[in-house]
This record gives structure tokens, C-alpha cells and sequence, in this order.
């Protein structure tokens, strides 16, 4: 029988003091009554295992940790068991993956639509006005990208009192941990071989994870449709990155998987030695690229001079197949994401009926901020919304008396700032007694969860090469967070436990 259900120990929760009031706290019970033995020895084999296995991030407290591989490594952050979640929602985002990589694939081809859209973003916000620049230089060469290459993760949240899977975004740049994630997936499933038994829980309900060898092989496969065995993939990364073993992962896969060879560049790098041909090819320190991967790039922090932009302009000026191109990029800004719930959008850019109900259904409620209506209520209400920018990476919205502030400051100034954010309805998923791993210790906490599905798209001219779901990522973080990124610091690893 279970011993899911047994008297809490002596480590009690903690961080519960922001907790929303709208919940009552949640009995310690289910995994915080696990035996504390059995916890030790789990933690134990865990803390093993990821070591082993390279479940593992560079470490903040070593300086050459995020530029040296093999250099100041610490095992990503985890929980310990894999978090319950419902078989038909979990089929439900499936489902959705290759939907919405459909989508994106149209909105991209549609580049009035993406600059129109964005045409207020564009006055307030100098960093999506870049890359709209760029985007249309791209729109005025007639630039056209045959071949698409689209690796994404759709973020959800199943929102308790509707009991609805809403999307939280759709990340069409840098999605990450295709690595770490399949590895905690492992991780969860060697622990419930071991000691599920006595929690009556089996390792076959936590779904295998194919996100790395998923993307190592569209990446191959993009590589091959370039169609010249001599060229490589280019990796694009931030000179100091503690997530590099995730990106390693992916890399390792398409070497030793599909003899790949791909090289690392930051974008300072790839603007000193990159080159481009009167052909449109594309080199760097003499070799051709095929395929860049795009891992930085993402935030206005990743281009810290001109440099950095003559690097974006030449790669997107060029014959190499970008992940993202510049107008998948900006198909994943949020104003996009809010542009597409209005009514009869998604009607634009898919045929199929019944595709758009299941994407519609789960938009949560999405506004722009000239919308008075709405302002008004999420003044008087601001707890029931979130305010995002077009931002990507965690840290950057703004939540609860927050929004309420921002909002009268903006009216008050009456200034074009609004066309910055966008307003969301804030989704408040079911919270559960959880146990949080980070640097070998094991905390309990009430945590809530965030169910990335992975995407792969991959055509060339009217041939769908690739377009398929291609793994998860659970993410879980302290519920008394708003934030959810796991580099950022906010949340951990997780996977699934299908209920
Ligand atoms: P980013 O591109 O920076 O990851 P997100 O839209 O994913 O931006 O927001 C970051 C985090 O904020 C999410 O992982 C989630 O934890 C939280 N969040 C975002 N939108 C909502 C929402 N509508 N309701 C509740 N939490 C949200
Ligand atoms: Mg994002
Ligand atoms: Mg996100």
C-alpha cells in the first residue's frame, strides 16, 4: 500500500508568508509525509545518480564555472519525485504541439501582420524595435527562408478553478533544457525503480522524454536538407553560460548520433569572424554553416554593443538555416501571443476548424493595455492579472499591487508605454506539498507547476519534413514565487507522473 500519507517529519515548510490569500495553506501531506529515511536515501541516490549522469550546471560560487566545461559543476536543481499530472491534459498538450508549430509557421509568412502588430511595441521598446529592423530589411530584400527549422516549448498551466490546461507562452527561441529535462525524467524513473515500491508509485507512469534526441535530430535533419555534407552547425551562446550542460547534451546527441559536427559562438564572435558570401553562404573562421541554433540572443542583454547586431543581420542576411529566423522570433513575442486570441485571428492562419478550438481553448485571457475596460478592472483587481513586456528568460513581469501601480503610473503619464506590455489573466494552478532539491539539500514547500511540451518543425518549400511533439519539461517552483525560470533561480526540474 501507499505510504504517500504518512505523519509530516520534522522538516517543515517554509516560504509560505507571500502565499496568495485567496488559498488556505494545503495540509502538509502526500509527499511531505514520506518517511524521513526513505527521503535520506532517495536524496542520497539522486544526488549520485545526477553526477553521474550529468544532471549537472555550473556553479555559481566558482568563477570559470559558466566558461570552462568540467570546471566547478553542481547537480541542477530537482524535485525529488515526479509531480502528479492528469493523462488528458498532459495528451492535451501533445496534441497541441504540432498545432502551434503549424501556426508559427504561418504567422511567420505573414510579415505585415508581424510588423503591424507591433507597430506601437516598436516606439517604446527599443529592443523589439531592433529586431523589427531586422525583420524588415529582411521584407524589403524579398528575403525568403525555404527551409524552416522551428524548435519550441509551449508552456502551460492547469488553472484549478476552470480546471483548464492555459498556455503560459510559446517559446520560439532558445527553449531550454532539452538536455536536463529528458535527464530528470531518468532521474525519476531509476528512483521509482528503486524505492517506489514502498510509495506505491511505477516508474512507467512518468512518459519517456525524448526532447534531446527529438532536437538533435531535427537539427540533423535541418543540416542534411542544407545539403553540403562539409558544413557544421553553429551554436549561438552567451560568453558566460552555467546552463551549458544542457546545451552540451544536444550537441553530444548530434555528434555522436548523427555525426554532426557543430562549433560555439557568441554573437561578438560570429561578428569578428563571420563572413558572408556574394552567394548568401555563410562563414565563420572559413567553415560554412548550415544550421545556427540560436541559444543566445533572446534579451537586450545579449547585445551589449553594435557588434552583436551586425552579427544577428549578417546570420539573418545569410543562406543558413536559422532556429529562429527573425520572423519565428518575433512569432513568440507576447504582443504576437495576445494579437492571436483576438477574435477571428487564428481563422487567418489556420484552415482546419476543429485545430483552432483546441488552440483556443487553451488562450487564457490576453489584452492590450488600450483596452480602458480592462485597465480599469486590473487596477481594481490586480491580483487576477499579470503585466508582461516583451521579454523572454524569466524575471521580467510584473505581478499584484505591482500591475496596479504600473497601470495608474502609465495613464498618469500619459505616454505610449502601454504599447510595451501586454495584460494576461494570471492562472493559479493547484498546489502541492513538494520536495525541492538544490545544492544537496532537500527542502519541503508547497509548490506549484508549469508543463512545457516541446515542438519540431522542420520543412523545406511545400515539404513538411518535421512536425511532431517532441517531449516535456515540468517545471515546479515555491508557490509563493510569481516567477518560474529555473536558470533564473525562481523554480526546479521536474517531470511527470501521469495520474
Ligand atoms: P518568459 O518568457 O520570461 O519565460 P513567461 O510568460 O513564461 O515569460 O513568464 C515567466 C513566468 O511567470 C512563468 O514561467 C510563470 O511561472 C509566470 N507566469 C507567466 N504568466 C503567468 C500567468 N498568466 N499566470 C500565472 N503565472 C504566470
Ligand atoms: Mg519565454
Ligand atoms: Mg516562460
Amino acid at each position: 500500500s501507499s505510504t504517500m500519507a504518512l505523519q509530516p517529519s520534522s522538516c517543515g515548510g517554509v516560504g509560505m508568508e507571500n502565499q496568495d490569500s485567496r488559498f488556505s495553506p494545503t495540509p502538509v501531506s502526500g509527499v511531505h509525509g514520506i518517511d524521513q529515511e526513505l527521503v535520506d536515501e532517495m536524496l542520497y541516490d539522486a544526488l549520485v545518480w545526477s553526477s553521474l549522469h550529468g544532471l549537472v550546471i555550473g556553479d555559481r560560487n566558482l568563477e570559470r564555472s559558466g566558461r570552462i566545461p568540467g570546471v566547478g559543476m553542481v547537480h541542477a536543481p530537482f524535485t525529488l519525485l515526479p509531480t502528479i499530472f492528469p493523462e488528458s491534459y498532459w495528451r492535451q498538450a501533445c496534441e497541441l504541439a504540432p498545432i502551434f508549430n503549424e501556426l508559427v509557421d504561418r504567422v511567420s509568412l505573414d510579415g505585415n501582420f508581424l510588423q503591424d502588430s507591433l507597430s506601437r511595441t516598436k516606439e517604446v521598446d527599443a529592443f523589439t524595435s531592433r529586431l523589427l529592423d531586422i525583420h524588415l530589411k529582411m521584407l524589403q530584400i524579398g528575403k525568403k527562408e525555404e527551409i524552416r527549422l522551428g524548435l519550441h516549448r509551449s508552456d502551460y498551466m492547469l488553472d484549478e478553478q476552470t480546471n483548464l490546461l492555459l498556455q503560459i507562452e510559446l517559446n520560439t527561441i532558445s527553449s531550454s533544457f532539452p538536455g536536463l529535462g529528458c535527464l530528470v525524467s531518468e532521474l525519476h524513473r531509476s528512483l521509482l525503480d528503486h524505492h517506489g515500491e514502498k510509495l506505491g508509485l511505477v516508474s512507467k507512469q512518468v512518459p519517456w522524454n525524448t526532447a534531446v534526441n527529438k532536437y538533435a535530430e531535427a537539427i540533423a535533419k535541418a543540416w542534411a536538407e542544407y545539403n553540403n555534407p562539409s558544413s557544421i552547425v553553429m551554436i549561438i551562446v552567451q560568453a558566460e553560460e552555467r546552463n551549458m550542460y544542457d546545451q552540451h547534451w544536444l550537441f553530444h546527441v548530434l555528434k555522436e548520433k548523427h555525426n554532426v559536427k557543430a562549433i560555439r559562438k557568441t554573437l561578438a564572435e560570429v561578428d569578428a569572424q563571420g563572413e558572408l558570401k556574394p552567394d548568401g553562404r555563410l562563414l565563420v573562421g572559413g567553415q560554412e554553416i548550415s544550421v545556427i541554433y540560436f541559444r543566445a540572443g533572446y534579451t537586450p542583454n545579449d547585445y551589449p554593443s553594435e557588434s552583436e547586431w551586425r552579427a544577428r543581420l549578417l546570420m539573418e542576411q545569410s543562406l543558413a538555416i536559422k532556429c529562429p529566423s527573425i520572423s519565428y522570433h518575433l512569432t513568440g513575442t507576447k504582443k504576437i501571443q495576445q494579437e492571436l486570441a483576438k477574435a477571428g485571428v487564428l481563422e487567418r492562419f489556420l484552415d482546419d476548424k476543429e485545430d483552432i478550438e483546441k488552440v483556443r481553448k487553451c488562450f487564457a485571457g490576453l489584452w492590450s493595455l488600450d483596452d480602458q475596460e480592462i485597465v480599469l478592472k486590473a487596477i481594481g483587481n490586480p491580483r487576477l492579472f499579470v503585466m508582461k513586456p516583451q521579454r523572454e528568460g524569466g524575471g521580467n513581469n510584473i505581478y499584484n499591487e505591482e500591475v496596479k501601480e504600473n497601470l495608474l503610473r502609465i495613464q498618469k503619464e500619459g505616454t505610449q508605454e502601454d504599447a510595451a506590455y501586454i495584460l494576461m489573466q494570471r492562472i493559479f494552478p493547484n498546489i502541492s506539498p513538494t520536495l525541492l532539491v538544490r545544492d544537496g539539500i532537500c527542502q519541503k514547500d508547497h509548490a506549484i507547476s508549469e508543463l512545457g511540451i516541446y515542438g519540431a518543425y522542420l520543412r523545406n518549400k511545400e515539404r513538411v519534413i518535421i512536425n511532431e511533439q517532441s517531449g516535456y519539461l515540468m517545471r515546479t517552483k515555491v508557490s509563493s514565487s510569481n516567477e518560474g525560470g529555473v536558470a533564473a533561480g525562481f523554480a526546479v526540474l521536474d517531470s511527470i507522473y501521469l495520474s
